[in-house]
């Protein structure tokens, strides 16, 4: 309960061994011919399910951090093929300042400066000032700044927070500008009827990204990257290769290659694909409704618990709270405790820092975890700042 670890569904590790005796690259079709199609049909149905329009399309990728480097690598090529005298230095986006790390490293690795990076700022819980957007686009344009995307986050890493898709949506639509969402953790609550609401306004994304190697049980590392449309999945790259593939212009879905960064890649969309085929989505709603409801009782008991506070109320399986003591500073304390919960061993959280304070993290990542555990958890807290070991 410390990171956002899947713990691999049992059939997970049968197909890895499958995947490591066929040894089948993607990159072409004849190196990966059930691969590429396995992924064709995956992703058409979360494409679907997204609410995307039927030419929507995509390919999987070896992580959230490639995967928003590819669609944000297409997010340029698009700005700068309808603004061929775009300066360079000047691309800019707009973007939660709770986004996950890997969309600084985009600019790094696109050559953009980091200072183009527009951070908003987020409410109290956590979530991105939509009202603010326009005040800061506008201000970024005045500064000469050349604004491409503009990103929202489903949900953040630290807190689990849920960004107001519709209105970041609209935002975008209103400007022609490229619409991403980083849905690395939260994109599969689309398969649970009660929380699908957290990512409404997702169907007005030109690209998107969703980790299965954290809330779909698979081993690490397989991310869906969607595109709204053939002609923006296309976009990333544009190499050509004559011992690969003959016509470059030319989509051949199953070339996937053509649009991945990667040339062999692992055929890890059997691992999906295998349990969408055996279990259905049943599996995967039964694992988002599991532990989003765990995360609210968490809530609800640390609420309740004399000497506990919570940073925010969570939206997702991500719980973050602190200890606080009378007298005793509580980043010194909360730092002490993590340490302390880690050499006991019988618990693994982390700790995480925001608003400048030091609080302890969870992500409630194991369907076998109950109530019991958190209560444990926190009893042995307390212990350790009672006793002062
Ligand atoms: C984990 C995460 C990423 C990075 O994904 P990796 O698969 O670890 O590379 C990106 N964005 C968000 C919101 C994440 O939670």
């Amino acid at each position: 309960m410390g990171h956002q670890v899947s713990p691999p569904y049992p059939v997970s590790i049968l197909t890895s061994a499958l995947m490591a005796y066929l040894n089948n690259g993607m990159a072409v079709y004849e190196m990966g011919m059930a691969g590429n199609a396995m992924e064709k049909i995956v992703i058409r149905d979360l494409a679907k399910r997204f609410g995307l329009p039927d030419g929507a399309t995509g390919f999987v990728t070896s992580g959230g951090t490639l995967g928003n480097l590819t669609a944000l690598m297409a997010a340029r090529a698009k700005y700068l093929q309808n603004n061929p005298t775009a300066d360079y230095k000047k691309l800019a986006i707009l973007v939660s300042e709770e986004a996950h790390y890997s969309v600084e490293r985009t600019f790094v690795v696109m050559g953009i400066p980091c200072e183009n990076i527009v951070k908003v700022s987020v409410d109290e819980q956590f979530n991105i000032r939509a009202d603010q957007l326009e005040e800061l686009y506008q201000t970024a344009k005045a500064d000469g700044k050349e604004v491409f995307c503009v990103i929202g986050c489903a949900c953040s890493t630290a807190t689990g927070s849920f960004d107001d898709l519709v209105a970041i949506g609209t935002f975008a639509e209103r400007h022609h500008l490229w619409f991403h969402v980083d849905a690395a953790h939260g994109g599969p609550v689309i398969f649970s009827p009660r929380y699908a609401h957290l990512i409404n306004g997702i169907d007005k994304a030109d690209s998107l990204i969703m980790d299965f190697h954290k809330m779909m049980m698979v081993p690490s590392l397989s991310t869906a990257v969607i595109f709204r449309s053939q002609d923006l999945a296309g976009l990333t790259f544009t190499q050509e290769a004559r011992y690969l593939w003959q016509d470059q212009q030319s989509e051949e879905w199953y070339n996937s290659g053509k649009r991945t960064f990667e040339c062999t890649k692992p055929m890890t969309i059997i691992h999906v694909y295998a349990l969408l085929r055996l279990y259905g989505d049943r599996l995967f709603r039964e694992q988002i409704e599991q532990l989003y409801d765990l995360a609210k009782s968490f809530a609800e008991l640390l609420d309740k618990q004399e000497g506990f506070e919570l940073l925010c109320k969570p939206q997702s399986n991500i719980v973050c709270f602190r200890c606080v003591r009378e007298g005793t500073d509580p980043d010194e304390l909360n730092r002490s405790i993590l340490k302390k919960i880690m050499l006991d061993g019988r618990f693994y959280i982390v700790g995480t820092t925001t608003n400048k304070a030091f609080y302890l993290r969870t992500s409630l990542m194991n369907t076998r975890t109950d109530l019991a555990d958190l209560k444990f958890l926190l009893q042995l807290i307390t212990d350790t700042t009672a006793s002062n070991m």
